[in-house]
């Protein structure tokens, strides 16, 4: 089992896209510290997933590592993820970006679609020699994270909806 492996297997999309909203949200999430299932805008997003394309399958488990919402064929394999709002269009795009660098790992081609629900949008999204490398000095820094302490709460209006809230203010 090589490095990399290693790597793709130890950091899934959440992280990468946690990576871009929050680093200390990152580090309390690759600790297993999840509260997301207590978060009310957490279940709002889970409830609007289950009732968008309801008649399509829905999460994909790929080596225990990524979590894709559908894939659909047209003439290449699409890989769809359904959110919520584009509010954190940079995670949602590196998260999507960091699924097609995986899955090429694997021999794999695929681009990937992002559907934003409430504003009616989508987004599409192709992986290109470019960012394969701009995605492994990503999952660089993921790593270091991970590693190194806490990182410092960001209080921003992110942390308002943020299932860590009670967390970071008490500690
Ligand atoms: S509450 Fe704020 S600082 Fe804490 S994890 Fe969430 S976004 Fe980050």
């Amino acid at each position: 089992m090589n490095n990399l492996f290693e790597k793709l297997k130890k950091i899934t999309g959440v992280m990468v896209s946690y990576y871009f909203i929050c680093k200390r949200k990152l580090w309390l999430f690759a600790r297993n510290i999840q509260l997301e299932n207590e978060n009310e805008h957490v279940l709002i997003g889970k409830q609007i997933h289950e009732e968008s394309y309801s008649k399509t399958k829905k999460d994909i488990t790929i080596l225990d590592t990524i979590n894709i919402d559908f894939i659909n064929r047209k003439d290449k394999l699409i890989l769809n993820e359904v959110k919520k709002s584009s509010k954190n269009e940079k995670a949602d795009h590196y998260q999507m970006l960091y699924y097609l660098y995986f899955l090429s790992e694997f021999g794999v081609n695929a681009e990937g679609e992002i559907r934003y629900s409430k504003e009616n949008k989508k987004k599409h999204i192709v992986l290109t020699e470019e960012n394969k490398k701009e995605i492994l000095l990503i999952l660089d820094k993921i790593e270091k994270i991970i590693e190194g302490s806490l990182p410092k709460n960001i209080k921003t209006s992110r942390c308002t909806k943020c299932a860590y809230k009670d967390f970071c203010y008490v500690v």
